[in-house]
């Protein structure tokens, strides 16, 4: 596509996931003009991963007709603890990788200035600067597919902590007694609204003979069960669902409304698989929400959907400032 290659300003995103690493060309207005993928195993060798990133974004370039050199930066964002001043992984729960130098190899290999960043936070930080036109200074982004993460915007800058790792609001407890999570930990937000753990229990009571309107969606088959299966047998009137369905929205707003009063933000994005695989989850967490939090720290907030989807961490680490 030759009006690719007569852009002016070009930036790579790579957004590394459990199971495919994605690579887009994204123009200077925030827009993926051009999209590879690659599948990637578990535990996958970090050599070999690290040279199929730098692979992926050599076919990228050439593809659409473009000099590695006309390339201003590449931004990786990944999943897991970042040191901000080597840009090392210091650990991916995804692919198993400790103290990895993915930034300082991918800049050797490539000759692009190259960043680092958590890929919920690269997430937040490109819908706020690309899809809410940074019209807010105090933005909470959480992200709610198959486990739940967060990224925090304070007075227009990215909340990253003192150690790099802030921001890991699926982890924090709503129930010293609950659900075990994989973090270790007992009663996380993510236990409770992360989209595996709602399979997981929602597949065990079908497992032990539950039937109902939930076993005819799926066709019975519970292996093909996702939240949004979760959604629709709630609207039939499936008991199972509207008990998980209501456990999810319950816990989801007593979260995001300890957020709130935490935060005071102005916006809270919700984005994620879970998020956008159902139609009504966001409408019936708001008057949770509403009903939890402090009434000053809620006044004038809006809650909205993420615009950007499965394109918003590849834009925001093209463009996040270290
Ligand atoms: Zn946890």
């Amino acid at each position: 596509m030759a009006y690719v290659a007569e852009e002016p300003e070009l930036r790579i995103g790579i957004d590394i996931g459990g199971s495919k690493i994605a690579a887009g060309l994204v123009n200077r207005r925030g827009r993926v003009v051009s999209k590879k993928r690659i599948s990637v195993e578990k535990q996958k060798a970090y050599a070999k991963v690290r040279d199929d990133i730098a692979l992926l974004i050599d076919e990228l370039a050439t593809e659409n007709g473009i000099e590695k050199a006309r390339i201003e930066r590449i931004g990786i964002a990944s999943a897991g603890q970042i040191d901000n001043e080597t840009g090392n992984i210091l650990f991916s729960p995804n692919l198993g990788w400790r103290d990895v130098p993915l930034r300082a190899d991918l800049e050797k290999i490539c000759c692009v200035k190259t960043s680092i960043e958590n890929d919920v936070n690269a997430a937040i930080y490109g819908e706020w600067r690309f899809s809410l036109l940074k019209c807010a200074r105090n933005v909470l982004g959480v992200y709610i597919g198959t486990g739940v993460g967060g990224g925090i915007i304070i007075d227009g800058k990215v909340y990253r902590g003192f150690s790099n790792v802030g921001g890991e609001i699926g982890h924090i407890t709503l129930n010293p007694y609950g659900y075990p999570c994989n973090c270790g930990n007992t009663g996380c937000f993510e236990a409770y609204c992360g989209g595996s753990y709602i399979a997981q229990r929602a597949q065990r009571r079908l497992k032990s003979g539950y039937r109902g309107k939930l076993w005819g969606i799926l066709g019975g088959n519970s292996d093909i069960l996702h939240a949004g299966h979760i959604e629709e047998g709630y609207l039939l009137g499936d008991e199972l669902c509207e008990t998980l369905w209501r456990e999810v929205i319950e816990y989801m707003g007593a979260a995001l409304a300890g957020l709130v009063n935490l935060l005071n933000p102005e916006i809270i994005v919700l984005g994620g698989g879970v998020i956008y695989g159902t139609q009504r989850l966001i409408d019936e967490v708001k008057p949770i929400v509403e009903k939890r939090a402090m009434a000053p720290s809620i006044k004038g907030l809006r809650i909205i959907r993420a615009k950007l989807e499965e394109n918003a961490a590849i834009v925001g680490a093209a463009f996040i400032e270290a």
